[in-house]
């Protein structure tokens, strides 16, 4: 799963600029059409090595908005796409 921004997400654009990675699109850019904001598991981090929890969801005022399943695979942790 890695990170993701559930369906109680409001935009309120609080996450996506404090994001390293720009992982995050808004609902106009959601691939899967739903009207909420998106993260990009490809090149998402999960913040690994920067913050012990993912950024985004640490400014997040919507609570259980976003979840996650911390730790990452290594491969990830270099770049790399997870196969999950
Ligand atoms: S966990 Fe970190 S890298 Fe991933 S979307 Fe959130 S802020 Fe961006
Ligand atoms: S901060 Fe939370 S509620 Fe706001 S746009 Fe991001 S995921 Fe949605």
């Amino acid at each position: 799963m890695a990170v993701k921004i559930t369906d109680i997400c409001i935009c309120c654009d609080s996450c996506i600029d404090e994001c390293p990675t720009n992982s995050i699109v808004d609902e106009s850019e959601n691939p899967n059409g739903d009207n909420i904001y998106f993260v990009d598991n490809e090149t998402c981090t999960e913040c690994i090595g920067n913050n012990p929890n993912p950024t985004c969801a640490e400014a997040c005022p919507t609570e259980g908005c976003i979840v996650w399943d911390n730790p990452k695979t290594e491969n990830k942790i270099h770049g790399q796409a997870c196969e999950d």
